[in-house]
């Protein structure tokens, strides 16, 4: 039986709509949650993550602070802009686009955010306090597949997991956050990459597969069992000439022959890629209760 779809436009959507309404509850109290956003230089895909980003803000009613500077600026400039909206109290959190140009020192930037205002949660100490599971900035894109699995009702408890892919935005921080102690946890966890001996052997046995690899057909039908649970973070051009732009998007899972074996499955695109941005708008909220003290 074909898969279920998990629509994570749908999911984003319902979760905007929830914070929306806080947004308008805070007003009445005169707390208006503040986002500052840094882009530097013109890369396009940036430009257009960043664009999406503010978008989103006001659509909900979160004040947006557009920071552009030049491909040019020195670590300095950059360093005192950050300092600049650690300090001002409009702002609750702060997000610096990756990737930077190459003249900058991107570490040293993160690690300048203010932890209060790391909204994104890159930051060593909100990483630390999430691997010991105290309260933090989770980071936007694992938080947003928690936030999938759960609202899909998939039991996290006692799941064998496995995440294929090991970085620190994706596939890290996601198999911790799934080991916690936690109703948002409670998974049993394996994490491969690319030194991994026999992925299938793996991902064979697992009720939920986590996929942030960057890979197209990482995952194929032959390497899942009937009634997996399927996540596909992976965000790939593959070339369509059928296509205005010569490409189409497409993830690391073979979506197609999968979903046949699956009983839920993301699609690339309107899968994760939705929930990354609502959690930075939900991370951003709370950042807002929190300096308010409620
Ligand atoms: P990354 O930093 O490049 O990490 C990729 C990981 O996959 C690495 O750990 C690598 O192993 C592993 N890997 C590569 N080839 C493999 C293979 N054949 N078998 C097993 N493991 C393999 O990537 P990322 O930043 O996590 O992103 C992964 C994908 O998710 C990308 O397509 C990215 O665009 C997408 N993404 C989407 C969103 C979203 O919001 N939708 C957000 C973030 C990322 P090693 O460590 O051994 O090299």
């Amino acid at each position: 039986m074909a898969a279920q779809i998990i629509d994570g436009k749908q999911i984003a959507a319902e979760m905007r709509a929830e914070l929306k309404a806080e947004v308008a509850k805070l007003k009445e109290k005169n707390i208006v949650p503040g986002l500052g956003v840094v882009l530097i230089g013109d890369d396009p895909a940036s430009k257009s993550y960043v664009t999406a980003k503010e978008r989103a803000c006001e659509e909900i009613g979160i004040y947006s602070n557009d920071n552009r500077l030049p491909a040019d600026t020195t670590q300095e400039e950059l360093i005192e802009l950050v300092k600049k909206l650690n300090n001002d109290p409009k702002i609750n959190g702060i997000l610096v686009q990756l990737p930077l140009p190459k003249q900058l020192d991107e570490s040293e930037v993160l690690l300048t955010i203010s932890p209060a205002k790391d909204v994104d949660g890159f930051h060593p100490i909100n990483i630390g306090k999430m691997v010991a599971g105290e309260k933090a900035f989770l980071p936007c894109t694992p938080h947003g597949i928690i936030q999938l699995l759960q609202r899909s009702n998939v039991t996290l408890e006692g799941a064998e997991v496995v995440v294929v892919g090991r970085s620190n935005i994706v596939g890290k921080p996601i198999a911790n956050m799934l080991i916690q102690k936690a109703d948002t946890g409670n998974a049993t966890v394996t994490v491969c990459h690319t030194r991994t001996k026999d992925l299938a052997s793996h991902t064979k046995r697992a009720d939920i597969i986590i996929a942030a690899v960057g890979r197209p057909n990482t995952v194929t039908a032959d390497m899942v069992k009937e009634g997996v649970v399927v996540i596909d973070v992976g965000v790939n051009r593959v070339e369509d000439a059928s296509k205005k732009r010569g490409y189409r998007l497409v993830g690391d899972v073979d979506f197609e022959a999968v979903k046949e074996k699956a009983s839920l499955i993301t699609p690339v695109p309107g899968g994760v890629g939705p929930m990354t941005i609502t959690m930075l708008l939900y991370n951003t909220v709370e950042s807002a209760k929190i300096a308010a003290g409620l």
